[in-house]
């Protein structure tokens, strides 16, 4: 835009603005036909296979391996030798030295990863680019750098490995959960068999060519692919010692059943309904743009989404008007395209589910708000949404939509705001707008959630423990805490955490 071109004193109408295509070139990722299982530091050919597409264009992209109990129990013997065979009892320094390598390997080659998870999930390219790649590259430098200071973590406790981890991730973030699952483990020096979500594998796949450029021992981390049948045969598997999971509360509760009295241990990270709270002291522009990306940020896929927006009452007009301003100006589309904010749904399921829940919100008698917005023939997309006019049994004020669809509902007092945060089965985030620094402390008293955001939103940081309340799980990921699902320890009194 040109200086002519440049409106003064006011702020331009949306259509004022218009972007040419700034496509990634997709060519910086080569993909192969067929996929086989990453096993023993080796490619073992599948038995069973099925196609895994773009979910922006519908094209295949590659034949993926649908492993079989007995594929995976392969893999957990090959975890059990590996763990046998030193990596349980190297020099914690030497398990650094890898993650270290897996880190600056995973920042080397980050562009080729970006686009190749945006290119299986859908999502927008400078999201993965700017969080999903430098996020996974800091927890994977983050946890080389506890490898060797596990005495420190937990004093007087004999912090040892616990054995091979099974470990069952969705298709949200996916080379990003795999780095919250692998980098712990095998800081604390447990062998892994993991499993990528059955419509995101690449970048998992991809990934085991990073293992082999550093070098990391065989069998130390082993990548099975496959449907929930596979990740339910890691689960049932004899020689793993502990299940991580992160995916819906449904399949998590099936998953505690069925370890209930195994003496497997578990951790479960599952779904949330979290409440993104506005007072009228908020900063409302700033607040705005937190709601945005509460939202919007990963097409809404994301567990601790700030999905029902509670907005004080007095503020409640300014702040619609403002949001659906603001909507507008969303640039939904091509995920490889640098300008795009809203990518593709990550599959026809998901869009499925997506627009039943939100049918059933018009039904309920909720208002329903969608900017003008044009989406791809191909691929599967919605677009961003707003709901007024919710009531609290509303099923969209209830239930994980887990896509770019907002409930918004208001309240008068911090009391209120409380009681209505916390109506949920959830537990797992929560966001908090206010200029005053008692009023947030006084929330996140509060709240039942696992994180609170204070004027901010969807914030992650390698040092900082995340997880559920409630139904949205137990167990932490992330900081020091993290490590702890991963050990064995001595009571002890002298640790508080
Ligand atoms: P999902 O169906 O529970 O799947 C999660 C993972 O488990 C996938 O790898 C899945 O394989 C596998 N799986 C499915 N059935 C299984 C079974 N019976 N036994 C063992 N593994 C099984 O969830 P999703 O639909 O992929 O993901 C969306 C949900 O995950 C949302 O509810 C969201 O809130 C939650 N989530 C939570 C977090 C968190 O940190 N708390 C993070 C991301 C997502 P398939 O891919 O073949 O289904
Ligand atoms: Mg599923």
């Amino acid at each position: 835009m040109t200086d002519l071109e440049r409106p003064r004193g006011g702020v331009p109408a949306p259509k004022d603005w218009t972007y040419a295509p700034a496509p990634e070139a997709r060519d910086v990722v080569t993909l192969a036909d067929r996929y086989g299982h990453f096993v023993g530091g080796e490619w073992i050919e599948a038995e069973e296979t099925y196609t895994t597409i773009s979910p922006a264009t519908e094209e295949p992209l590659a034949e993926i391996g649908q492993a079989t109990p007995a594929e995976v129990e392969r893999a957990v013997a090959a975890a059990r030798d590996a763990y046998d065979d030193g990596w349980s009892t190297i020099s914690p320094s030497e398990r650094a030295k890898y993650l270290f390598r897996i880190a600056r390997i995973l920042q080397e080659r980050s562009r080729e990863f970006a686009v190749l998870e945006s290119l299986n999930g859908g999502k927008p390219i400078k999201e993965s680019r700017d969080v999903d790649l430098p996020l996974a590259a800091a927890h994977f430098f983050y946890y080389a750098g506890w490898a060797d200071k596990l005495e420190y973590a937990f004093p007087n406790q004999r912090p040892r490995p616990i054995g091979v981890a099974g470990q069952i991730i969705p298709w949200n973030f996916p080379l990003l959960m795999l780095a919250w699952k692998i980098a712990p483990a095998l800081a604390a020096g447990n062998t892994v068999v993991l499993k990528p979500a059955e419509t995101t594998p690449l970048t998992a796949l991809l990934f085991c060519d990073v293992l082999r450029q550093a070098e990391l021992p065989a069998g130390v981390v082993n990548i099975v692919t496959g449907d929930g049948a596979t990740g339910a045969a890691i689960v049932k598997a004899e020689g793993v010692d502990k299940v991580a999971f992160t995916g819906s509360t449904e399949v998590g509760k099936a998953i505690q059943r069925e370890l209930a009295g195994t003496g497997k241990k578990l951790t479960l990270e599952l779904g949330g309904k979290a409440a993104n709270i506005i007072f009228d002291d908020a900063a409302l522009d700033q607040a705005v743009e937190g709601i945005v990306n509460g939202i919007y940020f990963n097409q809404g896929h994301v567990c601790c989404a700030g999905s029902r927006l509670l907005v004080q009452e007095s503020i409640y007009e300014p702040v619609v008007d403002k949001l659906k301003r603001r909507l507008a100006t969303l640039r939904v589309g091509d995920p490889l395209d640098k300008n795009t904010d809203v990518g593709a749904i990550n599959s026809k399921q998901q869009l499925e589910k997506i627009q039943e829940l939100v049918a059933v919100g018009e039904e309920e008698g909720a208002e329903i708000y969608q900017p003008p917005c044009r989406v791809p023939e191909k691929g599967y997309w919605f677009v961003p949404t707003v709901f007024t006019n919710v009531a609290q049994s509303y099923r969209i004020a209830q239930e994980e939509i887990f896509g770019p669809v907002l409930s918004i509902l208001t309240f008068r007092t911090p009391d209120e705001a409380v009681e209505k945060a916390n109506n949920t089965p959830y537990g797992l985030s929560a966001g908090v707008w206010t200029e005053k620094g008692s009023r947030i402390l006084w929330m996140a008293e509060r709240l039942r959630a696992g994180v609170v955001w204070a004027n901010t939103y969807n914030r992650f940081d390698p040092s900082s423990p995340f997880g559920g309340y409630k139904e949205s799980g137990f167990g932490r990921e992330g900081g020091r805490h993290g490590l702890e699902p991963y050990l064995q320890l001595d009571d002890s009194e002298a640790f508080g955490g």
